[in-house]
């Protein structure tokens, strides 16, 4: 039996994970990778974030790289298939694991970032490193932390002569960076939107989460691509993920304030309007977990 395991450890760590990628065609020259709506595991490979990719006239922009080395390598050979065009130009739109560890897949290109954004993924990117290698497992082998070298500080970019819009947010962590196209009307949300997703919280700030998706909702774009779950056409994503927050805050300060513990709160009933939302259960106690204490103490004050 022993010597079994071992032989199917060593065939299974002798083949690269398979992410199975398929872009998919946003417009005539941009494209997204759909993340699954699951946490890290070693079935998913940490394939749990969206990243997209524009081809412009003489290269590619590539925004966010996926969780590992391999699946930024799987996410080249994709665009590869679609153009020859170098790779030069790879935005990290903030510093979760999930978007910027297979940076270390793009030896050549510059990889842009705030600067909030690029100091974190300096000082913690092997720690996330260690902790997806726990969670992922084979799926991890060979990723570097490769931090962003170019600090973003205007509000465009442009790259090769296509200019991109460059938003600046907080509220999901203490730096979201959105993108707008205004060529192709295509705008990049990152972590700000989970689109029928439940949304994470372990950075968040949720009242300035909510103003930056009030600002969000001023922009008048075709379609939206989120940093996890499908693109939105709608225009619902950006008030239904107000509506969490919302949510989220209120129940949490009304339980503070009615002296409930984390297992009573956890006892609600999911509402009518987030029924439909993946990972509710999931993300909704992680989220109280991390944040009912501090309500609890806001309430003492
Ligand atoms: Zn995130």
């Amino acid at each position: 039996m022993k010597s079994f395991l071992l032989f199917i450890f060593l065939f299974t760590s002798l083949f690269a994970f398979d992410y199975k990628l398929k872009p998919i065609k946003l417009n005539e020259n941009s494209y997204y990778f759909y993340g699954k709506e699951e946490y890290f595991s070693k079935q998913n490979g940490g394939n749990i974030a969206n990243c997209a990719f524009i081809i412009t006239k003489n290269s590619v922009i590539l925004i966010d790289t996926g969780s590992s080395y391999e699946y930024g390598i799987q996410v080249k050979k994709q665009i590869e298939k679609i153009t020859n065009k170098p790779i030069k130009y790879i935005i990290n739109t903030h510093h979760h694991p999930d978007h910027f560890l297979g940076n270390s897949a793009f030896s050549k290109g510059d990889i842009y970032a705030t600067d909030f954004t690029k100091n974190e993924i300096e000082q913690n990117g092997d720690l996330y490193i260690v902790n997806l290698n726990n969670l992922i497992q084979n799926a991890m082998k060979d990723t570097k932390n490769k931090p962003p070298n170019i600090v973003l500080k205007s509000h465009e970019l442009n790259l090769d002569g296509y200019k991109l819009k460059v938003l600046y947010f907080d509220g999901h962590t203490q730096s979201d960076l959105v993108l707008y196209d205004k060529n192709s009307k295509i705008l990049y949300t990152s972590d700000l939107i989970f689109n029928k997703r439940t949304l994470a919280t372990p950075h968040a700030n949720i009242p300035k989460w909510i103003n930056s998706l009030e600002e969000l909702k001023k922009i008048n774009y075709k379609i939206l691509v989120p940093g996890h779950g499908v693109i939105d056409k709608t225009k619902l994503a950006i008030n239904e993920n107000i509506a969490y927050l919302k949510y989220l805050d209120s129940t949490l300060k009304n339980s503070a304030k009615e002296g409930l513990d984390i297992f009573e709160i956890l006892e609600k009933p999911i509402p009518k309007e987030f029924k439909d939302f993946s990972m509710f259960k999931e993300e909704f106690e992680r989220s109280v977990i991390n944040l009912f204490p501090k309500y609890e103490k806001l309430h003492q004050k």
